[in-house]
């Protein structure tokens, strides 16, 4: 099917995290003719971040929103074009590619999937019954409505340790709940964690259930190493245990490893010609907001490398 002119791009880029906004970017300076498609907000979540301490060039810290809503700039004002609509599918056929949308389908030459992933669940009785009310995936969001409560983290990682940080301004007091002894979280995360005394930790320990009336108000723990049972009392629990790739849509026309995640070369190419994918989406990707902007800036680069050869 021959897609109307104004549906045709040279790239459509599927995420406006950092990976997907510097694609554009990159692209868009390329003089290529770009589409990209996002389903929310562009950022990705790295909007969910307070403060970003670790991304170049800002040396002060930047807000998370605020480094989506800046590339987001550069890159419309060498003409990138974003578009809010979910992606459904994809088509591949001799050579052509369209990008299925909940908004209409769009033509590409090549296209750069950087969806970036979900919130993991944890998968536990009254998790999907108490989402909203009294569990969040993100603090940034939902910590003032904990003001002066006790609340809970579920995880060890550098996403853990940011969320109960940030908590403590608002809680009064934050148990992080990490299922082994140690803390997976950068060091200067961890020693910050430790030294602040509204933070307590329950170390190998495992959450079995979410419990409560109307709203969160006990969890049912379990000691890994003891076999104990527990209850800690709570107004809010905050699960923090990772991502995973939103690549539903992809199975059976992206090679992908065995979590979901799309395999790509150094080039960021799969191995469908004209197909790339960058960011959180990808492989072994070093999943920072720098790294993925890195994959996106590649991606585009062997994109238009490509485009030019054909
Ligand atoms: P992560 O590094 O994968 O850590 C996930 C944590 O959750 C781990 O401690 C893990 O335990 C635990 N976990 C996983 N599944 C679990 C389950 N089913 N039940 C209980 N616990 C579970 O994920 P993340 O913290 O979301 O970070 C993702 C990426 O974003 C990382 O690369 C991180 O560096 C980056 N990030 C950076 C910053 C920052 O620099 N400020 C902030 C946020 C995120 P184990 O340790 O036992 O595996």
């Amino acid at each position: 099917m021959s897609m109307p002119e104004s549906n045709n791009y040279d790239v459509v880029i599927i995420g406006g995290g950092p990976a997907g906004l510097t694609a554009g970017l990159y692209a868009a300076r390329s003089r290529l003719n770009s589409l990209l498609i996002e389903k929310g907000l562009v950022g990705g979540q790295i909007a969910n971040a307070e403060v970003v301490e670790n991304f170049p060039g800002f040396p002060d810290g930047v807000g998370g929103i605020e480094i989506g809503d800046l590339i987001h700039k550069q890159a419309t004002k060498y003409g990138l074009k974003t578009t809010t609509a979910e992606v459904t599918s994809l088509e591949i056929k001799d050579g052509g590619k369209t990008v299925n949308t909940t908004e209409g389908n769009f033509g590409a030459r090549a296209i750069i999937i950087a969806g970036g992933s979900q919130w993991q669940k944890l998968g536990v009785p009254g998790e999907e019954e108490f989402t909203g009310k009294g569990i969040s995936y993100c603090a940034t969001c939902d910590a003032p409505f904990f003001t002066g409560q006790s609340v809970a983290v579920v995880g060890g990682g550098d996403a853990a340790i940011t969320e109960a940080m940030y908590l403590t301004k608002f809680a009064a007091r934050v148990t992080v709940i990490h299922r082994r002894d140690q803390l997976r979280a950068t060091r200067i995360l961890q020693e910050r964690a430790f030294a602040e005394s509204k933070i307590e930790f329950l170390w190998d320990t495992t959450v079995d259930a979410v419990e409560g009336e109307d709203f969160v108000s006990k969890l049912k723990l379990n000691n890994v190493k003891t076999g104990g049972k527990s209850t800690l009392e709570v107004n809010g629990v905050f699960i923090a245990i990772g991502f995973k790739p939103d690549t539903g849509y992809l199975r059976g026309i992206v090679p992908m490893d065995a979590a979901g995640h799309v395999v790509t070369n150094e080039k960021m190419e799969t191995d469908i010609p004209g197909v790339y994918a960058a960011g959180d989406i990808r492989s072994n990707s070093g999943r920072q907001a720098i790294t993925a902007a890195g994959d996106g800036a590649t991606a585009a680069i062997y994109a238009e490398k490509y485009l030019s050869e054909q």
